[in-house]
């Protein structure tokens, strides 16, 4: 082969290389992108979100603190040579825009798949156990952080709290360190949509950004300004943690995601309560939704008639971290073309759920991992990823085509 040959082989190979490199890593998130970030851990729900502006935005950091699974839950992933909280911490300093902060983080309630666990925590420097949230706050600091109560924590009565909440007692401690340092700490305002506004740019996202409060302690928004009214009077002591979730509803451009945090939409009979039908109180004010994160991780309990005729979602994310993420009847019932016709797409953030489901529900699910929402600017178009959870560059391993809103 002559030197010209040789020399325009290389270029062309060094070329396709490059290519094939360049379509395995998501590209990098600039502004006036909105991605969401669900990030598997097998512990439970940690969203991550960079706004339009580089605003940061985290719902949640759960542990439940079963590193290598039990006979119900699903083990850590990718594995157990970190804590859950240190792999959270790694992902986000790889995807966000200032890896020494989060602007916002919203806790939805507080149990430990959603804030931590002791099991499992490690001792922390100033006096507390961190798993999960804390130990992610411990590490990127949280410039506000939001959750259902403080800073009573009397609904529907401490003890009640204490009782579903391991780390409950070391989170306190958590906020009082943090906030001694300077972290804003607020109570979840139903009904609101300027509590979580962008922080950078606003003026440049004007009437086109919105992250409105949907329900949380049993208050539901009126869907008329900032109003909310009350949606559960029965029995405290039948109260679970899940029922109190918070909910937002993020809007960008013509693009709306839903996330509720664990909200209940049916009376399981293994539930004390049963008036826990909280999705059909939402299903009146939140209009149509593209992309939702399943309620409850569509559990038993979730997913009902009216809610998915309200919200009709062109994509379910399914955060799985218990043999039932998903439900089977709950898949169909997600999946019924009689309750909404239009096409959907369903994604899950482990494939742990594989052999419960049955090969036949599976196939819905696109490949498992860490799924990632990507808006793009003006919020008319958007785009689904799932990265690997094993590889150390976050590889692409499924992309979505674009849907055009
Ligand atoms: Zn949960």
């Amino acid at each position: 082969m002559n030197l010209h040959l040789l020399l325009g082989a290389l270029i062309i190979s060094s070329a396709c290389c490059c290519t094939n490199r360049a379509e395995d890593i998501m590209p990098s998130w600039k502004e006036g992108y909105m991605d969401i970030h669900h990030i598997a851990t097998g512990q439970g729900d940690c969203i991550f979100s960079v706004l339009p502006d580089g605003t940061t935005f985290m719902i949640d950091a759960g542990d439940n603190g079963l590193p290598h699974g039990s006979r119900h839950w699903y083990r850590r992933v990718p594995d157990t040579t970190r804590t859950t909280g240190g792999w959270i911490c790694r992902y986000i300093r790889h995807f966000s825009p200032d890896p020494e902060y989060l602007d916002y983080v919203l806790l939805t309630h507080f149990h430990a798949d959603h804030l931590g666990s002791l099991k499992g925590a490690v001792h922390g420097e100033h006096g507390y156990e961190l798993s999960g949230l804390t130990y992610v706050g411990d590490s990127i600091s949280f410039r506000t952080l939001v959750d259902r109560d403080w800073p009573e924590y009397s609904f529907p009565s401490r003890e009640k709290i204490l009782g579903e909440s391991p780390l409950f007692g070391e989170y306190q401690k958590f906020i009082s360190y943090h906030r001694s340092r300077g972290m804003d700490m607020q109570c979840f305002e139903v009904g609101s949509n300027n509590q979580f506004v962008l922080k950078h740019n606003p003026r440049r996202y004007a009437g086109k950004f919105e992250i409105r409060n949907l329900i949380g302690n049993a208050r539901v928004w009126t869907g008329n300004g900032s109003s909310s009214r009350v949606i559960y009077q029965g029995d405290s002591t039948l109260f679970d943690e899940n029922m109190p979730s918070c909910g937002v509803r993020i809007r960008y451009g013509k693009f709306t995601y839903y996330n509720c945090g664990d909200i209940p939409g049916l009376n399981f009979p293994r539930y004390k309560c049963q008036e826990r039908d909280f999705e059909s109180e939402v299903a009146k004010v939140v209009g149509r939704v593209n992309v939702m994160k399943c309620d409850h991780h569509a559990a038993t309990d979730v997913m009902n008639e009216s809610l998915l005729r309200a919200t009709r979602p062109e994509v379910f994310i399914v955060t799985a971290g218990h043999r039932e993420h998903p439900y089977p009847p709950t898949m169909e019932r997600m999946l019924d073309k009689s309750i909404y016709p239009d096409d959907r797409q369903f994604y899950i953030t482990t494939d742990s759920p594989k052999e419960d489901l049955g090969e036949e529900l599976w196939s819905n699910f696109k490949p498992a991992g860490h799924v990632v929402v990507r808006v793009y600017p003006g919020g008319k178009k958007y785009q689904i990823f799932v990265l690997d959870v094993f590889s150390e560059d976050f590889k692409v391993i499924y992309a979505s085509t674009i849907q055009h809103l």
